[in-house]
């Protein structure tokens, strides 16, 4: 700690926390941008930082309805990793991946990205040529891939269930050992913080209510806060990119599920890894606070309140004690849900639109914090340029037109 900061701690430990410098400012939204995006989650965030940076465009608000990360950037279980199976994706995942392992250097923000490993587990003979399989296509475009034998996942993770009589059986493992976990607020600040400081106007409790038009080209915005005028606009809003498709007056090809997860009371450091199994269906971490941080699929209906079925976290603890018998015992804290929004081949869609001026990012479903620096850095681009950065082309809206989709449905076993 700097002596600045100690000095600051003690002022505000004995000042009633009244001294601390804010990290972002709260500037009352100007009547045009040259540039808005609308939501501030890591990804809206991330774009309008790599616009200040790389781009040069100072002239840019980012419009959140409610609070920085208060969508799946503050709700995700946070895994990291870029072990997809399509190279379109592979190539997608680990360029994010890559920002990720500098990212904490580049914004001056600890994002506590911890390279832990995320390990995918093979119980049965199809699980074993599959994983394989996947190793083989993330070796071929250059992503760290492993198979561990049964054995060599019983060293790398000994308090799995390898006793002779579990009902499933582990077979062995893919291993991507730079894949991991971050702290997810941390990332959001990180970014919000580093584009403030570049100029960026962060304006929370603004939602936008409607997309102008003239003819085919975006001018601006209706939000609760009064009309922006803007010359570009880009629309990252996870969850609720139908809502805002339909305010720009064009459908997408997605679907908008609950998503759940949660957390344990903490214990001491006993997994140290992140451990994936797309049979038995449940993923699991543990936080650095010792809470053990675990997930499985989305509820199967659609809706954008933020909360599950009952059903879905009865499965996700049968499934999670079926792999560590020795967190029966264990008490839940609590759970949440977040609304993800998934794509028909389950991959994300950075793209232009119908309309002139107008871009989305979204589609990420249940994967996306992982690509928060990754589709910022590709979607400023696109949204620059005008045409889509050469790594997010494939993931382009005529995909669904021209019939080259990218499907990652199950290639991710669990799909986070
Ligand atoms: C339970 C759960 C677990 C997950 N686990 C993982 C994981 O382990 N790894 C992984 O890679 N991904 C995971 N994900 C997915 C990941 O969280 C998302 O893909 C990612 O965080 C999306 O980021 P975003 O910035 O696009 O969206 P968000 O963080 O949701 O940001 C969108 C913002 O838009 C705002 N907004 C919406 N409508 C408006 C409007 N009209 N006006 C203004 N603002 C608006 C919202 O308030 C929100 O803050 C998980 C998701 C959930 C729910």
């Amino acid at each position: 700690m700097s002596r600045y900061s100690a000095i600051n701690l003690l002022r505000n430990a004995l000042g009633g926390h009244r001294h601390w410098p804010v990290v972002w400012r709260d500037p009352a939204p100007k009547p045009r941008y040259e540039v808005v995006i609308v939501g501030g989650g890591g990804h809206g965030l991330a774009t309008a930082y790599y616009l200040a940076k790389h781009h040069g465009i100072r002239d840019i608000a980012v419009l959140e309805k409610g609070w920085l990360g208060g969508g799946n950037t503050g709700r995700n279980t946070t895994v990291v990793r870029s072990n997809y199976l399509n190279d379109e994706s592979g190539s997608l995942y680990e360029l994010s991946l890559k920002l990720w392992e500098g990212l904490s250097q580049e914004l001056n923000y600890n994002v506590m990205f911890s390279q832990r490993g995320v390990l995918n587990l093979a119980h049965t003979e199809h699980d074993v040529q599959s994983l394989r399989r996947h190793v083989f296509a993330n070796r071929t475009q250059g992503i760290d891939a492993e198979w561990l034998s049964a054995d060599e996942v019983r060293a790398f993770c000994p308090i799995l269930n390898f006793s002779p009589g579990a009902r499933f059986p582990i077979r062995g493992g893919s291993l991507q050992r730079r894949g991991g976990i971050a702290r997810h607020d941390a990332v959001a600040w990180g970014f919000a913080r580093a584009a403030d400081r570049l100029g960026v106007d962060i304006i929370q409790n603004c939602e936008v209510t409607a997309l102008k038009r003239e003819g085919d080209r975006i001018v601006g915005l209706e939000t609760s806060r009064g009309e922006i005028a803007a010359g570009k606009v880009g629309v990252v809003v996870a969850g609720h990119c139908g809502v805002l498709a339909a305010m720009a007056g064009f459908r997408l090809p997605i679907e908008s599920h609950p998503l759940q997860a949660l957390v344990s009371e903490p214990l001491k450091p006993v997994l140290h890894t992140v451990v994936m199994s797309g049979l038995v269906h449940v993923y699991v971490s543990q936080s650095d606070k010792g809470e053990l941080v675990i997930g499985a699929g989305a509820d199967t209906y659609n809706s954008y309140a933020q909360r599950g079925s009952l059903g879905i976290i009865e499965g996700t603890a049968h499934a999670l004690i079926e792999l560590f018998p020795c967190f029966s015992r264990l008490r839940m804290l609590r759970s949440w849900a977040g609304i993800v929004d998934i794509c028909t081949d389950v991959s994300p869609i950075i793209s232009k639109t119908p309309v002139a001026g107008l871009y989305f990012n979204c589609g990420w479903g249940t994967g996306g914090f992982k690509a928060t620096p990754g589709s910022g850095f590709v979607f400023a681009h696109t949204i620059v340029r005008d045409e889509p950065h050469p790594v997010a082309a494939p993931f382009s809206l005529d995909r669904f037109t021209s019939g080259a989709i990218v499907p990652e449905h199950g290639a991710a076993a669990v799909a986070h």
